[in-house]
């Protein structure tokens, strides 16, 4: 991808009609490789949440240091587990929070063509296949699925990838340092698009990422384990892949399920400064520097300038420690 925009950028400097050659820059590689592109991506299950709010405001700070862009992308993938109105009300937080998007908001719901090209050429290529198996002839393997039962039929089969054996992936997360999984062994050939016809999020997250130039992922530690498959599949679709940083996950003392937390708890339009205080602590940052800021542009101007990624944790914060005067754990 690199190279293909680098080659569109020199053809434009050498020819005659900038304004052609300018539109095959745009279509090969619509964004240059060196500006910081970030991204949230809330699924609207529900309000947004603290623990949402300190991927939000991870991704936002992250992106406002580097100079980038930062976009917000609704993943309505899966209706039956949205909430009426629960995208318009986490857009509604974000804005109540001072954290406003760089362009338009993407929503998944409207991007079947993309995902259906994609599925396509995975299945031309052979990298994906429908499969017939149910849930329970898989029961025997931990679910995890490596070649198809025999005589098995459904009128509505899934589509997964096939992984190889050996489909081993590495990749460095700016906090958690190398991380490895073998797919093959660990995942197995994953879901692309359901048996009820919906999108998989691995799919999705992947032709999205790329549609929006994504070039810097910063999002909860619950989903460090999806980035290998979502590098495979970058892989196998031609994209670049971004680079990860997967903050600390919040829990709570009583090690309680999310939904009884605190952090589960819908966050508060009218007062956004302690969320967005404690969202600093739990982000490692020094709780100090944004003590004095009675207004959000001034936290949000404050927090943008002395963000240190280096301090981000490792290891789960503790909401209650977050909140309060505690000092949270610094990284490991
Ligand atoms: N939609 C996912 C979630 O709310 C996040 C996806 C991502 O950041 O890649 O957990």
């Amino acid at each position: 991808m690199y190279r293909l925009w680098v080659s569109a950028v020199k053809f434009k400097s050498n020819a005659g009609s900038p304004a052609i050659h300018t539109a095959i820059a745009h279509a090969r590689m619509p964004f240059p490789p060196t500006s910081y592109r970030g991204r949230f991506a809330p699924s609207p299950t529900g309000p947004l949440h603290f623990g949402s709010l300190v991927a939000a405001f991870g991704s936002w700070l992250a992106a406002r240091q580097a100079g980038g862009t930062w976009l917000v992308r609704i993943e309505d993938l899966d209706p039956p587990r949205e909430v009426a109105g629960a995208a318009e009300a986490q857009l509604r937080t974000l804005t109540a929070f001072g954290l406003h998007p760089d362009g338009p908001v993407m929503r998944q719901s409207e991007r079947h063509e993309a995902y259906l090209s994609a599925l396509q050429r995975l299945l031309a290529a052979g990298d994906a296949f429908e499969c017939h198996c149910s849930r329970s002839d898989l029961a025997g393997e931990d679910g995890i699925h490596r070649a198809c039962l025999p005589g098995r039929h459904r009128p509505d089969p899934a589509i997964r990838l096939r992984v190889p054996d050996g489909s081993h992936i590495t990749f460095d997360d700016a906090v958690h340092g190398r991380i490895e999984q073998d797919v093959s062994r660990d995942v197995g050939d994953f879901v692309l698009r359901r048996a009820d016809g919906l999108w998989a999020y691995q799919l999705a997250v992947v032709v999205d990422d790329a549609a929006q130039g994504i070039t810097d992922i910063v999002r909860g530690a619950d989903l460090l384990d999806s980035t290998p498959r979502q590098i495979l599949l970058q892989r196998l679709l031609g994209l670049p892949t971004p680079r990860y940083l997967h903050l600390p996950l919040v829990v709570d003392g009583d090690d309680r399920k999310l939904s009884k937390s605190l952090a589960a708890l819908p966050l508060d339009d009218d007062d956004p400064l302690p969320a967005l205080r404690a969202a600093w602590a739990t982000l490692g940052q020094a709780r100090d520097v944004l003590d004095g800021s009675t207004c959000i542009d001034t936290l949000l101007a404050r927090a943008m300038t002395t963000f240190d990624a280096g301090r981000i944790p490792r290891a789960p914060v503790d909401i209650l420690a977050a909140a309060h005067n505690t000092p949270v754990a610094s990284r490991d």
